[in-house]
């Protein structure tokens, strides 16, 4: 499974300047006081990769996700979110259609070990506001971020991130419903519908 490795923040929310998050493989628990900020790196990883609208980020809209310090009266400001994946153990998706060509140069390379996505949030001094994001370095759509975060099984509806109101979901599956996320999660699900697919020939 890929994994996250570091998430870096710049004037996100509670986090003003630059911080830096590690996260070891395995299991990670954050603690700390009641609205200390731990719910923000969650809710960075959201806007990073675009998994939420604002209200899932506890946020009346965009711009209010940037660092309160950073936002005056008829100034510019901006906030940014990096999320750093190890995709070490990544292999290309079979049940996907190939990349686009134009998609080609921003995609995952066999090989490749980290991948870094970013996206900074500008707001300017009228109130309008606009996204950009990078894959690696370089500027690319959301769709193709979405496209390479389906290739190492990220998805929005997928259980990558379990907010508050899934775990009574989770706990009231029944045993098939419960074995099918564990395969969706592990990627073994794939293989089910090839094997599916052998059978009906
Ligand atoms: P709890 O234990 O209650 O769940 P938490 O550690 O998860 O708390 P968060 O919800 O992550 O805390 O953080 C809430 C804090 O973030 C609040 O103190 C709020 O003022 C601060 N915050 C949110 N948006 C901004 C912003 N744009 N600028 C500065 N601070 C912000
Ligand atoms: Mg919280």
């Amino acid at each position: 499974l890929v994994h996250i490795n570091q998430v870096e923040f710049e004037n996100f929310k509670s986090f003003g300047g630059n911080v830096k998050i590690p996260l070891e493989e395995g299991f990670t628990v954050v603690t700390g006081p009641n609205g200390s900020g731990k719910s923000n790196i969650l809710d960075g990883i959201l806007f990073c990769l675009g998994l939420s609208n604002s209200r899932g980020m506890r946020a009346e809209r965009l711009p209010d996700l940037i660092n309160n310090s950073k936002v005056k009266e008829g100034k510019s400001s901006e906030t940014s979110v990096s999320v750093k994946f190890n995709i070490q153990d990544w292999f290309p998706r079979e049940d996907l259609p190939p990349l686009e060509l134009e998609e080609e140069e921003i995609g995952l390379n066999k090989g490749q070990k980290e991948w870094v996505v970013s996206r900074k949030l500008r707001l300017m001094p009228g109130g309008s506001y606009a996204s950009t994001y990078t894959s690696d370095g370089k500027q690319c759509t959301l769709q193709q971020i979405q496209r390479i975060l389906r290739d190492i099984s990220v998805d929005p509806e997928g259980s990558n991130v379990v907010m508050q109101g899934d775990v009574t979901r989770i706990v009231s599956m029944n045993n098939k419903e419960r074995r099918n996320l564990i395969d969706e999660l592990a990627g073994v699900a794939l293989f089910d519908t090839r094997i599916e697919q052998t059978n009906a020939k």
